[in-house]
């Protein structure tokens, strides 16, 4: 491992053990994807002793002198230099007790600082001191796990995730990002403290749950969650979409696995956290609008009822209430559209609706409505993608010529008042309506002279009071 401790800090950090006999090691993380050979620009540096002081010592030697952030009530520091992040910590151990994932800290040596972390793989720790540089230590093999794709824990799981309930929800992210299987033991112990995630706040649980849907196949963490019972309990409208019901010989699809495969789907093409999100919410309105028909089962409407169960989610969740969720609940009540205009004609008129309704998001409605073909006919997916691209073209077209996709009325309410004098009242919004569906239907091109004189006529024909001499 020698040859690979090649960061500027680790030779400021090794000249320092050696002048002053210092036991220091480089730990977690770091260590797991310098051996997996994963980018990392976090470095963990444990010290026998006081990590802050060994910060600013290491600091003070690199070029520029990076500045030094002390975390006193943690005992921590941290610093960044060239891009890389290093936080320096002095080993410790730690006790629980059982209502708080807040442990009682004193000092310890580097087996008790081992002994507190959350996955073997993610205990391992290189010396930095010369006379053993690069050597790894490493009590709970866990560099065989790395070699074996295991996700295990340090001590017995019961203890470790009863301890701090997070590292559940880290076990299996770190079973989903580095496509690792969960050991059993441990995962007979997730099954069993699912419940202890209660203590822990929706915020962390959160931010786990992202990097889950962030990996290359999150279906593998949703499946994990679901399997130990976790998702039931941090995300119980999702587990609603389990299931297949059979009523007079006639099925519906489970709708959660078919989620999880347009998750997938989607994934293989983007990396906004939010499209994912779309992905995973598109159906989460199936339960609440399902019905059987002679026919068969249908979810009307699960598009608008998804959209509106959205802003529960993700206050409860502690997802942002911003625009990205105003974005994923968009997406969620057009997804359907795409499709839609496949089974039809493209018309322009519907494809200049859809660039209306989706405005920037259209380019990404397109790919969730892409993603959403799961069929398993290989020959209905092709034609359905083939159609799907021609609505693409389409929209590329259509906007080209029409300008729609940040439409803007070209007539304001101001231009209506002046021109038929009239004060702020309902016929100006009956009056924009009228010229916004001119314009989308295509009787009119998207501009101000065919605007005005369809406006003029509009209100002579259809009698509408104004002040107009
Ligand atoms: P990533 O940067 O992808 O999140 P990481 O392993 O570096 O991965 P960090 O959250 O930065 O994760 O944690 C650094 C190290 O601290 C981990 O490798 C692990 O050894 C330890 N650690 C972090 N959180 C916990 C925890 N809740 N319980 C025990 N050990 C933890």
């Amino acid at each position: 491992m020698k040859k690979h401790l090649t960061l500027p800090g680790f030779k400021i950090i090794k000249q320092l053990a050696e002048e002053n006999n210092l036991q220091v090691y480089v730990i977690g993380g770091y260590v797991r994807d310098l051996i997996m050979k994963r980018p990392s620009k976090d470095v963990d540096i444990v010290i026998i002793g006081n990590g802050i002081k060994l910060a600013e010592k290491v600091a003070e030697k690199l070029p520029g002198k990076p500045k030094v952030t002390v975390f006193k009530r943690f005992g921590t520091a941290m610093f960044k230099y060239k891009g890389i992040e290093y936080e320096f910590v002095g080993a410790r151990k730690e006790s629980y007790s059982s209502d708080s994932r807040k442990p009682a800290v004193e000092k310890g040596t580097l087996e008790d600082d081992q002994n507190r972390r959350d996955l073997t793989v993610n205990a391992l720790a290189l010396s930095l001191h010369p006379d053993s540089f690069g050597k790894l230590i490493d009590p709970f093999n866990g560099l065989q796990d790395i070699e074996n794709e295991i996700i295990r824990t340090p001590l017995n799981p019961d203890i470790t995730f009863s301890d701090d309930p997070l590292r559940m929800m880290r076990a299996v992210r770190f079973a989903c990002q580095l496509n690792f299987t969960i050991y059993p033991e441990t995962l007979n112990s997730l099954k069993k403290n699912k419940d202890r995630i209660k203590i822990i706040s929706k915020e962390r649980v959160s931010d786990e749950l992202n990097k889950i849907i962030l990996s290359e196949k999150p279906s593998k963490g949703f499946k994990i969650l679901d399997e130990t019972g976790l998702l039931e309990l941090i995300f119980p409208e999702f587990t609603a979409l389990k299931g297949v019901e059979t009523i007079n010989g006639l099925s519906h699809k489970d709708n959660f696995l078919h989620t999880l495969q347009v998750l997938d789907n989607i994934s293989g093409k983007t990396n906004n956290l939010w499209l994912r999100w779309a992905a995973i919410l598109h159906d989460i309105g199936k339960p609440a609008t399902k019905r059987i028909t002679k026919n068969g089962w249908t979810f009307h409407s699960h598009e608008f009822v998804g959209k509106k169960m959205i802003p529960e989610i993700f206050k409860k969740m502690r997802l942002p209430m911003n625009e990205k969720m105003d974005y994923v609940q968009k997406l969620v009540s057009l997804h359907l559209r795409p499709i839609a205009l496949v089974k039809e004609e493209v018309t322009d008129s519907a494809v200049r609706r859809l660039l209306f309704e989706a405005g920037d998001a259209v380019d990404d409605l397109m790919t969730l409505a892409e993603a959403d073909i799961t069929s398993k006919n290989e020959r209905k997916v092709k034609f359905f993608l083939k159609n799907l691209e021609n609505v693409r073209r389409k929209l590329v077209e259509v906007e080209e010529k029409d300008k729609i996709r940040n439409w803007q009325p070209p007539i304001t309410g101001e231009i209506i008042m002046k021109t038929f004098n009239l004060k702020p009242s309902k016929t100006i919004g009956i009056i924009k309506d009228a010229i916004r569906e001119a314009i989308l239907d295509g009787i009119i091109p998207n501009d101000y002279d065919a605007a005005f004189e369809f406006m003029m006529k509009y209100v002579t024909e259809n009698k509408l009071n104004t002040n107009k001499k």
